[in-house]
């Protein structure tokens, strides 16, 4: 059997959960339950990837999606923690940015229906607002600094 698409041509969404669906499939073949640091995740992902029957893991996923994911695992670079709630999950952005997971999708309780409008997972709304604390934070101390001063 022939795969013919490649990940990086797929919606996003499909990108997301492929890749979600990808880190949760590997986790069982090379993962302990916890990390406390993700050089200890990378470094088992290698040594599993030079295992012999590491291709043949990867083969078999990307026939029960037909999809080409070779970018994905060619290295352990795409293999991270999750920077909030510190789970191993699996890059899929172009430039390798990402540093939250982005496995459980935010959902909007409104009038009977889930929404997600804007399709952040869970751990990058808690990110956000964490980042917009600190930037009150932020405001407000130099808001006092600068009174003290005058
Ligand atoms: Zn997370």
């Amino acid at each position: 059997m022939i795969i013919i698409r490649k990940f990086l041509e797929l919606e996003k969404d499909e990108q997301r959960d492929l890749a979600n669906a990808l880190a949760v499939y590997l986790s069982k073949f090379f993962c302990q339950d916890y990390y406390i640091n993700e050089q200890d995740l990378r470094n088992d992902f290698d040594c599993f990837r030079k295992q012999d029957f590491f291709q043949d893991i990867v083969s078999e996923f990307e026939r029960e999606h037909d999809v080409s994911i070779a970018f994905l695992v060619k290295n352990s670079k795409r293999i991270k923690l999750c920077k909030r709630c510190n789970e191993f999950f699996i890059s899929f952005d172009t430039r390798n940015r990402q540093q939250i997971c982005r496995k459980q999708i935010y959902v909007r309780f409104a009038s009977d229906k889930f929404l997600n409008i804007n399709k952040r997972s869970v751990c990058e709304m808690i990110q956000r607002q964490q980042k917009s604390i600190e930037w009150y934070r932020k405001q407000l101390l130099t808001e006092s600094a600068s009174g003290k001063s005058q």
